[in-house]
């Protein structure tokens, strides 16, 4: 069975995503700023010309900030709140909910459908893409756990 192309819609600038890039996803503060994203993959361009500063002046962190899952002391800017970037198809695997949410449904029902993958491995991808067939509000930040 050929694998579908699919073309993932930034979560920024709402563009395709260009096949010749990673994508970078986002954490939680990013939706907490920009409440609009509708999942957490964005393009390169949208992830690190993005700017904001984490600390006030005068010490302590914005109202409402929430930390970035990095060590101590290195959440201080946007780029502190990306996450590892990744291909395409390998964010699409850890972010499925962002996946169905910005455009690769047709690849996850591939890796659901591959004949060799463990029962595990389909059993989540079945239990997320339910949830999308129920119209569920998909949390695009939660990881498939393996
Ligand atoms: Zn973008």
């Amino acid at each position: 069975m050929a694998v579908p192309k699919f073309r993932i819609t930034c979560a920024l600038c709402r563009k395709p995503i260009p096949l010749s890039q990673d994508v970078h996803a986002l954490d939680r503060e990013w939706k907490r700023r920009f409440p609009a994203l509708p999942g957490v993959l964005a393009c390169e361009r949208c992830a690190t010309r993005t700017h904001w500063r984490c600390e006030l002046p005068t010490g302590g962190f914005v109202d409402g900030h929430i930390p970035a899952s990095v060590p101590d002391g290195a959440d201080f800017d946007a780029w502190s709140h990306l996450l590892t970037p990744g291909t395409h198809k390998a964010l699409v695997i850890k972010y499925p909910r962002s996946g169905l949410l910005q455009g690769a449904e047709s690849y996850l029902r591939h890796v659901e459908a591959r004949p060799y993958a463990s029962p595990q491995f389909v059993a989540r991808f079945r239990a997320v893409l339910t949830e999308w067939e129920a119209g569920a509000d998909l949390d695009p930040f939660q990881e498939a756990t393996f």
